[in-house]
């Protein structure tokens, strides 16, 4: 039995609790307070942790928790408390949990995803790079790093339940509704995640089925979503070309 649960943290990141009867690993813990009073209150065994990529947000409660505890803690190079650097392909497991580390560069150089088939539903965790109905900034990579780490991802098994990094699908999907107006999927799923989210509730994990649906990041070859941005940009039929367009098109948004 393995659940996912969000931990929010500073405005809009989640840092993800899994747990299997063998005990709890967090992903990405940018504050650690919370994790703490779960420990504290012993709600949670906590045996291990995994890093997406080096920004703050994402790691900065990593040290109240490996100097309070022995953790196994897995994670690209050069971040403190790390004791398990992994790199593409490396496979490792966690409270009986099988992870494969999948290699994502674009919007840091040292981003991974942590990907696990072996439940019902695959999971992934991918930290700052594939989002509900978006994508995040490509800060350190290259646009063509970015694009080919989500056409990795986007290779997975669709039923793949996807846990990102960030709550941004209600402004994620407002700039796909600009670019892709006439995408029935996406007008549903804007108006189920406005109702969600004005409860306050997460609108993840997301499913890869679905991002392939309507995450316009995703869809670069589709033929409305090419000539809106052939039209709007002035550039040649190139999914790489539309990609970039479109990623700079959404930074200004
Ligand atoms: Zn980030």
């Amino acid at each position: 039995m393995l659940s996912v649960e969000p931990i929010k943290a500073y405005t809009d990141n989640y840092i993800w609790l899994v747990s299997t009867n063998e005990g709890s690993i967090v992903v990405d813990p940018g504050e650690s307070k919370e994790i703490l009073n779960l420990i504290d209150t012993n709600e949670i065994d906590l045996k291990g942790v995994l890093i997406t990529h080096h920004h703050y947000d994402h790691t900065n409660g990593l040290l109240d928790l490996t100097n309070k505890m022995n953790l196994e803690v897995y994670g690209p190079e050069k971040i403190e408390g790390i004791n398990n650097i992994v790199n593409e392909s490396d496979k490792f497991s966690l409270i009986g949990i099988d992870f494969e580390v999948i290699e994502i560069p674009g919007h840091t150089l040292d981003h991974l995803a942590f990907y696990s088939s072996n439940n019902e539903d695959p999971i992934l965790f991918c930290g700052d790079t594939l989002f509900a109905g978006g994508c995040g900034r490509v800060f350190e990579g290259t646009f063509e790093q970015m694009f080919m780490s989500l056409k990795k991802i986007s290779k997975y098994p669709k039923e793949t339940k996807v846990f990102c990094g960030h709550e941004y699908t209600l402004s994620n999907l407002k700039f796909a509704l600009e670019v892709d107006k006439d995408n029935k999927d996406l007008m549903n799923e804007f108006n189920n995640i406005e109702k969600l989210i004005s409860s306050d509730i997460p609108s993840l994990p997301t499913n890869l089925n679905k991002e392939l649906k309507l995450n316009p990041f995703l869809r670069c070859h589709d033929i409305d979503i090419k000539n809106k941005v052939i039209e709007k940009f002035d550039i040649i039929d190139d999914e790489l070309q539309i990609f970039t367009a479109l990623r700079k098109w959404k930074d200004n948004f």
